[in-house]
């Protein structure tokens, strides 16, 4: 079946019904740019109301690019992943100073900016100037494995290799963004993980895994190993003028340039009370008295999940003040001074229970 044919339904399928989103009103790179980041491992529902903030607030990638870092968290706070954010950031700065404010327009030099990896360049390339070049996510893998009944491992690279050039060769030239879209969308909606919806699917006469009933075995996937959790040590370190001690994590790694209360991961021997007096030692050179286990939170990053055990502690009179070995900054803060800082999710919700039990600790 030719290329054009697939290609052809799936276009007459996906103009009619084509979703009214934000980034679809004005289409410039850096809206594209913009929601294709947000979109990453992010679902739409959720997007949106960061998306039309950011657009509210930052117009322009000349004026993203004037934020600051700090600005960009807070505003990014709960998407998540904020990674992106900070690649979000220097990315703006980048564009901005090194390309005069217009993004380049091949896969290839996008991605050469921070953030911006195989696919997300070729959704940016092909949505925002029609360069032909295919995208191919999970959802699009998926979409073909099943088209082709394809009976190899699509964890293995040299399976994705072949993928990546099936996806190519099924692309329009002179529809380019329109036909990534419509494949995405056609994962998503129709060719789903679980339960197909086959008969509604506008490739279902091209589709070998209908065919021959193989869609629930499609696409083999290795299964990945159980995901590792751990336990986590944070202290809500109070002053004698009622402030409680925040740290800034470093800029680089994870949730990098956040703040936090701090803390750490458990070792193998130690008990939570020892696990934060070393930690504290470690990236404060501060020493603290343990007082009582305040709260905990259970939280599921993409490749590990924490058990976050936050306790309240107290700042022993007439130890020097905290010195910054293994944080980019440290604050001594009142509770209601908590909300100018971003913080990740888990610490957040320690600070929804402080505001709510506020009374008891105070
Ligand atoms: Fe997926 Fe079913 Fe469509 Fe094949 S026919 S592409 S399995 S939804």
């Amino acid at each position: 079946m030719s290329s054009q044919i697939i290609a052809t339904h799936l276009l007459d399928w996906f103009r009619p019904q084509m979703r009214d989103l934000p980034w679809r009103h004005i289409q410039n790179p850096y809206t594209v740019w913009l929601s294709e980041i947000m979109l990453q491992q992010t679902q739409i529902e959720t997007v949106l109301p960061y998306y039309n903030q950011f657009i509210t607030k930052y117009p322009t990638v000349d004026l993203l690019a004037q934020a600051t870092l700090d600005e960009v968290l807070k505003l990014w706070e709960g998407l998540g992943y904020y990674g992106r954010a900070r690649n979000l950031h220097k990315t703006a700065q980048i564009v901005s100073t090194t390309y005069g404010g217009i993004f380049p327009t091949t896969p290839e030099q996008l991605m050469t900016l921070p953030g911006i990896g195989r696919y997300t360049a070729s959704a940016i390339a092909s949505i925002a100037f029609g360069f032909p070049s295919a995208v191919l996510d999970g959802n699009v893998m998926r979409v073909l494995a099943r088209l082709d009944d394809l009976a190899e491992d699509i964890a293995v690279k040299a399976t994705q290799a072949q993928l990546w050039e099936r996806a190519q060769a099924l692309l329009p030239e002179d529809a380019a963004g329109d036909y990534n879209q419509a494949i995405m969308e056609l994962g998503q909606k129709v060719c789903r993980p679980i339960a197909p919806r086959c008969t509604d699917c506008p490739l279902q006469a091209h589709c070998l895994a209908f065919a021959r009933n193989t869609q629930a075995i499609r696409p083999v996937k290795t299964k990945k190993p159980a995901t590792p959790h751990y336990h986590v040590a944070a202290a809500m370190v109070w002053d004698d003028a009622g402030r409680v001690l925040i740290a800034q994590r470093p800029l680089d790694g994870l949730l990098g340039g956040l703040w936090e209360f701090p803390g750490g991961k458990q070792e193998a021997g130690e008990s939570l009370s020892e696990c934060l007096q070393r930690e504290l030692l470690e990236e404060l050179a501060i020493e603290v008295d343990v007082l009582e286990l305040f709260t905990v939170v259970k939280h599921a990053f993409t490749h590990f999940k924490i058990t976050l055990h936050a306790f309240t502690c107290r700042f022993r009179p007439g130890v020097h003040p905290p010195q910054k070995l293994g944080v980019q900054d440290y604050a001594w803060v009142q509770v209601e001074e908590l909300a100018r800082y971003s913080f990740g999710k888990a610490d957040r919700v320690v600070i929804e229970e402080l505001h709510n039990r506020r009374g008891m600790l105070l």
